[in-house]
C-alpha cells in the first residue's frame, strides 16, 4: 500500500513540476505583493475569529434556526448529512433538464456535483470566467479565488478560438468580451442556477453572495430555480456577522466585492390585487442545500478550525511547496492548497491525504500566518501525519531514513565520521 501511494505522490510530483514555470512566478509575486500584507485585513481578524468560534461553538442551533426562517421565506431548504443526499436532491431538482448554468461553489466542488451532473448527462457551464477557463482547457485550477491565474493569455485565446471556432486575439479585455457573449447565451438558455453560499443569515432567513464579475447576480435571477449549496459552517446568527465576514473576504485578497446580494427566497410581486404570486423577474424557487458531510465529524475529531475557512487561498499563495513543486501538489478532486489537504483527508480519508503529499509539508507555519482565521493548518497536518503513521501509511523513503537513524543515527544510509 505504502509503495503505491508513494509512486502517486512522485507522479503528482513529477506532473506538479511540469506546470511550475507561471504559477510559481505567479505565486512568488503573489507572496511578496502588498496583498499578503494588506493593512484591511489586519483590523478586522479579531473580531472575525472569536465569530467563527461562537458560531462553531452554536453551530446546530444556528443551522436549526436558518432552516426555519428560510423557510417562512417559502425557500425549500434541506440539511443534507452526507454528499450523496446532497447530491440526491440536486439531481431531484434539475431532472429532466439538459443544461445548468453555475458560479463558484467550493461545497459543490467538495460533494462532487459537476460529475454527478455529467455523468447523469447534464451540461454544465461554469460562469466565472476563470473556472470556464479551466472548464474549457482541462488545465488544473491554481489560486481557488483565480484558478486560471496562472495561464497564459495566448494560450487561452487559443483555446477560446478553438473551442467557440472564431478568432480570439491574445489581450485579456478580448477574451473577457467573448467569454462574456457566449455565457450570456447560455445563462438565458438555462432552467436552472447553481451557486453557493457565502453566509448563511439564520435570523434573517436569507444567504449572501459576495462576487466581481456579476455572474452570481445572473445566474440567480434569470433562471427560473435557482439552487444555493452551502457548508453548515457558512451559517452566521446575523447580519452584522454576515457583514463581518464578507468585509473580511473583501479584504483577504484586497478585492472589491463589485456585487453583495442577499437572497430572501424566491422573486415574486402582489401588485395585482395584493394576491402573491412568485416568480417576477427573479427566480421561481430557491433551494437551499445545506451540507454537513465532513463537518461534524471534523468538530468531533479536534478540527473544528477547519469550520473557520472562508476559502480565501491565501494559505495556497503562500506554501513555499506549492510555490516550488508545483500545481498537483495539496489537489485533489474536492480541494486544493494547504487547507484542501486537510479537507481531502477528512473527506476522501488518510489515504488520499497521503497520496496528495501530507508528507511533503514542512511545516514553516507561513500558511497559518497569512490565514485570515489563524487556522493552525500545520498542526492538524502533525495530527494527520501521527495518524498516517499509526496506520502503518510509512512511505518507503521514510521507512530508509528511519532504518539509517537506527542504525547510523543520521538519515543518509551510511556511517558518518565524526568531526568539523
Ligand atoms: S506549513 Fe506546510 S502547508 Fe503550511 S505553508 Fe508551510 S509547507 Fe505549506
Ligand atoms: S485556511 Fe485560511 S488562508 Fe486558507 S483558504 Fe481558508 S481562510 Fe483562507
Amino acid at each position: 500500500m505504502s509503495e503505491k501511494i508513494f509512486e502517486q505522490v512522485m507522479e503528482k510530483l513529477e506532473r506538479g513540476i511540469e506546470t511550475i514555470g507561471d504559477l510559481k512566478l505567479t505565486l512568488t509575486i503573489g507572496y511578496t505583493s502588498r496583498i499578503m500584507k494588506n493593512e484591511r485585513l489586519d483590523p478586522l481578524k479579531p473580531e472575525f475569529i472569536e465569530l467563527k468560534k461562537e458560531i462553531v461553538k452554536n453551530l446546530d442551533k444556528l443551522v436549526e434556526q436558518a432552516i426555519k426562517t428560510l423557510k417562512n421565506h417559502f425557500c425549500e431548504v434541506i440539511l443534507a448529512k452526507t454528499r450523496e443526499e446532497a447530491l440526491a436532491y440536486i439531481l431531484q431538482e434539475v431532472e429532466g433538464e439538459e443544461l445548468v448554468v453555475k458560479s463558484k461553489t467550493n461545497t459543490g466542488k467538495e460533494i462532487g456535483l459537476v460529475k454527478k451532473l455529467e455523468t447523469e448527462g447534464i451540461e454544465v457551464i461554469e460562469t466565472d470566467i476563470g473556472d470556464r477557463i479551466i472548464q474549457i482547457s482541462k488545465e488544473k485550477p491554481s489560486l481557488p479565488i483565480g484558478p486560471a491565474v496562472h495561464l497564459d493569455p495566448a494560450y487561452i485565446a487559443e483555446i477560446f478560438s478553438k473551442h467557440y471556432k472564431v478568432p480570439v486575439k491574445p489581450d485579456p479585455a478580448e477574451i473577457v468580451k467573448v467569454g462574456r457573449e457566449k455565457l450570456r447565451e447560455q445563462i438565458l438558455a438555462a432552467n436552472v442556477g447553481i451557486t453557493g453560499a457565502n453566509v448563511v443569515i439564520a435570523e434573517e432567513g436569507s444567504i449572501g453572495l459576495i462576487e466581481n464579475e456579476g455572474n452570481i447576480s445572473l445566474i440567480t435571477r434569470l433562471p427560473p430555480k435557482h439552487i444555493a449549496i452551502a457548508g453548515i459552517d457558512k451559517v452566521v446568527p446575523t447580519w452584522k456577522d454576515a457583514i463581518t465576514i464578507l468585509r473580511v473576504m473583501e479584504a483577504a485578497f484586497d478585492l472589491r466585492g463589485a456585487y453583495c446580494s442577499f437572497i430572501k427566497g424566491p422573486s415574486g410581486t402582489s401588485d395585482i390585487r395584493g394576491l402573491e404570486v412568485l416568480g417576477m423577474h427573479g427566480a421561481q424557487e430557491v433551494h437551499v442545500v445545506l451540507v454537513d458531510d465532513y463537518r461534524t465529524p471534523a468538530r468531533e475529531k479536534g478540527f473544528e478550525e477547519l469550520l473557520f475557512c472562508i476559502n480565501c487561498g491565501r494559505c495556497f499563495v503562500a506554501c513555499p511547496v506549492i510555490q516550488h513543486a508545483g500545481i498537483e501538489i495539496f489537489l485533489s478532486e474536492v480541494s486544493t492548497g494547504p487547507i484542501g489537504l486537510v479537507k481531502a483527508a477528512l473527506i476522501k480519508g488518510i489515504n488520499e491525504a497521503v497520496a496528495i503529499g501530507l508528507f511533503l509539508c514542512t511545516g514553516c507555519n507561513r500558511c497559518k500566518e497569512l490565514c485570515p482565521a489563524n487556522i493552525d493548518i500545520p498542526g492538524m497536518i502533525e495530527k494527520l501525519r501521527e495518524e498516517a503513521i499509526q496506520k502503518g501509511i510509512i512511505l518507503p523513503e521514510h521507512q530508509k531514513m528511519l532504518e539509517s537513524i537506527q542504525k547510523f543515527d543520521n538519515p543518509f544510509g551510511k556511517e558518518i565520521k565524526k568531526g568539523l
